[in-house]
């Protein structure tokens, strides 16, 4: 049986995390978990915590430390991440998010945390030309669109680009990247924890490197299972 992980991909807006967060749920096994995605959903349900949501992710800020600990701490209570682990994507974002993720994995805690290293200025391209599902978050892109017109290869949702990729949103949340994320490859380093991974190159190509650094991290730790 393929062995579970307990993983964070770290990445600027645009750097590909999605995607590859998708393509390592698979390959592991493990539940992808977006708390983008989950936001999102709140938003299209309409719910009171959704409409809140909405206004400050539309304007590019930070749903605030403790609404994000308790929606990661419910959601990694799940049986699913309980026995397989996760891939988290776009949690932690500040290092006060990172205190709180260490206090709720203090007993099964991470493998490992990937940076995954993309320029400023592909990044702007990239998140130009996004495209996303409004129902499954499959992401396109206006060069690699979905088959019939925009509508999702996978579920037949719409695809839209996302109220948050207008270049003053863009810009504030790289800016927030910088100032309030990229402390975090210090504070991961620091514990041992951090591998950067080049996320130029087909998607690929990008995915075997991934996979290259957690299998290496699994042979230097001797892990088979993420309990
Ligand atoms: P993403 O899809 O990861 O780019 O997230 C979209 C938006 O959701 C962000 O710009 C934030 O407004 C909000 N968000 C997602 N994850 C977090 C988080 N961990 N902490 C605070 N806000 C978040």
């Amino acid at each position: 049986m393929i062995p579970g992980a307990r993983l964070v991909l770290l990445g600027r807006q645009g750097a590909g995390k999605g995607t590859q967060c998708v393509r390592l749920s698979r390959h592991y096994v493990i539940p992808h978990i977006s708390t983008g995605d989950m936001l999102r959903s709140a938003v299209k349900e309409g719910t009171e915590f959704g409409l809140k949501a909405k206004e400050i992710m539309d304007r590019g800020e930070l749903v605030s430390d403790e609404i994000m600990g308790g929606v990661v701490d419910e959601r990694l209570r799940s049986d699913d991440t309980h026995n397989r682990g996760y891939i988290l994507d776009g949690f932690p974002r500040t290092v006060g998010q990172a205190e709180l993720l260490a206090e709720i994995t203090q007993h099964k805690p991470l493998d490992l945390v990937i940076d995954l290293v993309v320029p400023v200025d592909v990044v702007l391209e990239r998140l130009a030309a996004r495209r996303v599902c409004t129902d499954c978050a499959t992401n396109y892109s206006v060069d690699n669109p979905p088959r019939y017109g925009w509508v999702c290869d996978n579920c037949g949702g719409e695809v839209v680009q996302r109220a948050d990729d207008t270049p003053e949103a863009i810009q504030k949340r790289l800016d927030l990247y910088e100032r309030e994320t990229t402390p975090l490859i210090a504070y991961y380093q620091e514990r041992g924890l951090l591998a950067e991974v080049d996320g130029l190159g087909s998607a690929d190509d990008v995915t075997a490197r991934l996979v290259d650094a957690i299998d290496e991290r699994r042979r230097r730790s001797g892990a088979s299972s993420p309990s």
